[in-house]
């Protein structure tokens, strides 16, 4: 059977684009645009964008009803994100959204909520390569990857990550200066599913690389939501007639 078409939003802040010119050379249309393009020329895709400074930050209700798997890049104005528009994008994760969440999005409200944990790490951006281990060769995330990715300059990031422990490890990353992060790691919440991809930072060409877009792809297909189920606790009459009271 023919699944239908599976509706993508990358969302994205599209800040940093606009107000440094060395990220506008990397992303002329900004990161959401570099993201989606390979996710188009995709026939089983419905790929659409949304950006911070759009009404409702472009996640309206009737586009969230319409988006299976939600795409996040955020980093310098994670506080802008309205609390309302993370309490409906949290609802439809534990529906059944699939939720992808990029690089600092770590820090996005969306995130730190859905953990329930600090999220926080150390960093420096300097001149790392980044090392990815493919450590779950046969999961559906890394298919078509070999044993390991690598960025030849990103910005590193260092354990510890404040995360629970996740429900599965996909990338271990080793940086030039020693340290190593969980940079691929998956978690269910409610009836949706959650993945955590590290690389992505602005300045480097990250969302060009093939196989970093490869990963992307695999996991928003992953992350299909199977079911909507909305949150309702019902009060429900017996299956069988009860004994007398
Ligand atoms: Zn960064």
């Amino acid at each position: 059977m023919e699944l239908p078409p599976l509706r993508v939003t990358v969302w994205n802040e599209f800040r940093h684009e606009r107000s440094n010119p060395a990220v506008a050379a990397i992303y002329p249309q900004g990161i959401h645009e570099a993201l989606a393009a390979p996710l188009r020329r995709q026939p089983d895709l419905r790929v659409r964008t949304a950006t911070l400074d759009e009404p409702a930050h472009g996640l309206g209700d009737e586009v969230l009803a319409a988006t299976d798997v939600l795409i996040w890049w955020g980093h310098k104005a994670h506080a802008e994100v309205s609390d309302a528009v993370v309490a409906r994008v949290q609802a439809r994760v534990l529906e059944g959204m699939g939720l992808v969440v990029l690089h600092s999005g770590h820090y996005s409200k969306i995130f730190q909520r859905l953990m329930g944990d600090t999220c926080s790490l150390r960093w420096r951006d300097a001149t790392d390569k980044e090392r990815l281990w493919n450590l779950l060769p046969s999961h559906p995330i890394t298919a078509g990857l070999g044993e390991c990715l690598e960025l030849p300059r990103e910005e590193m990031y260092g354990e510890p990550f404040g995360i629970p422990t996740p429900d599965e490890l996909i990338f271990i990353s080793w940086f030039t200066g020693g340290e190593v992060f969980r940079s691929g790691a998956t978690w269910r919440r409610g009836h949706g599913r959650i993945f955590y991809f590290r690389p992505g930072h602005e300045t480097h060409p990250t969302y060009h690389h093939p196989q970093v877009q490869r990963v992307i792809l695999n996991a928003v297909r992953w992350a299909r939501p199977t079911a909507c189920l909305r949150d309702g606790a019902p009060r429900v009459e017996p299956r069988e007639p009860l004994p007398p009271g």
